[in-house]
């Protein structure tokens, strides 16, 4: 498709962060390119914002291949969103396909497109492209039952810092936003659909909202081009840490 408008990339845009990202942006007028498995979910929104829906499984090196070959030869925005958490067991109880799961959609996922994109944010038409990674507080705190996914995203946070040491000088911003409890899909997925089970992670609390986190994103690609917002934490005022949390 070719078009005039700032291009952005959202991976995970089926559900919470991602879709209201994709949303938020194309109102600041991007054309979004909508990645995940959920083909349905992705055209529905992608009739709302006028965007793209293509199918991707950042975890299939082959799906990640065909996605960037249906993308402009320039982007000027990728949001690496999609991933998330499976399972709270210990690690003495660790379900190895868990890890396994975690590590590759959170972790090879997010390095598969930013190396794949690369080429092409180098490219943006803005003439500054601008990664932004999910990270998540589990990127600087570990509590029970958490082993696997904050492994993860403290290797989110290594691989954020590390392409901001290999790609300094060229042209693209690398931020990371690392939200704490934010009411989503994430827990449902977590808990292998169990609502109940889900539904009392925000018991008596008030979580963020997917919008919370869109408004960071959009806020941090719309700083002038010489700004890199390096890293943000947003966690709910009901949070101080990973594992306490205020409930009425
Ligand atoms: P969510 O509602 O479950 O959304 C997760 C998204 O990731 C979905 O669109 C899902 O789409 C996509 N996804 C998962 N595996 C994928 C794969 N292999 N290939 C492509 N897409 C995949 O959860 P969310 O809260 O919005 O999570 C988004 C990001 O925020 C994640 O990285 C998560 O770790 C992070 N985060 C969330 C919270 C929170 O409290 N919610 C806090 C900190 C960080 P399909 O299933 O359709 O593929």
């Amino acid at each position: 498709m070719s078009t005039s408008k700032p291009c952005a990339v959202v991976t995970g845009a089926s559900s919470g962060i991602g879709a209201e990202t994709a949303r938020q942006l194309a109102w600041q007028g991007y054309q979004v390119y909508l990645g995940a498995r959920r083909l349905e979910r992705l055209q529905a929104l992608a009739a709302e914002i006028q965007g793209v829906a293509l199918p991707l499984d950042v975890t299939d090196t082959e799906s990640v291949r065909q996605f960037v070959e249906q993308l402009p030869e320039a982007v000027d925005v990728l949001v690496n969103n999609a991933g998330g958490a499976l399972g709270l067991e210990a690690i003495a109880d660790m379900e190895e396909s868990h890890w396994q799961r975690m590590w590759d959609s959170n972790v090879l996922g997010l390095a598969r497109m930013s190396k794949a994109l690369y080429p092409r944010l180098l490219k943006a038409a803005s003439g500054t492209g601008h990664l932004i990674n999910i990270g998540s507080i589990a990127a600087h705190e570990t509590y029970a039952g958490g082993g696997g996914y904050t492994a993860c995203k403290h290797a989110v946070k290594a691989i954020t810092e590390t392409l901001r040491v290999e790609w300094l000088g060229q042209p693209i911003r690398i931020s990371e936003i690392d939200p704490g409890l934010v009411e989503t899909e994430f827990s449902l997925v977590r808990f292998a659909g169990d609502a109940e089970r889900a539904a009392n992670v925000y018991a008596g609390m008030e979580p963020l909202v997917a919008a919370d986190i869109a408004e960071a994103i959009v806020w941090v690609v719309s700083r002038p081009a010489h700004v890199n917002i390096d890293e943000i934490i947003i966690k709910p005022r009901d949070q101080a840490r990973a594992g306490l949390v205020h409930r009425r």
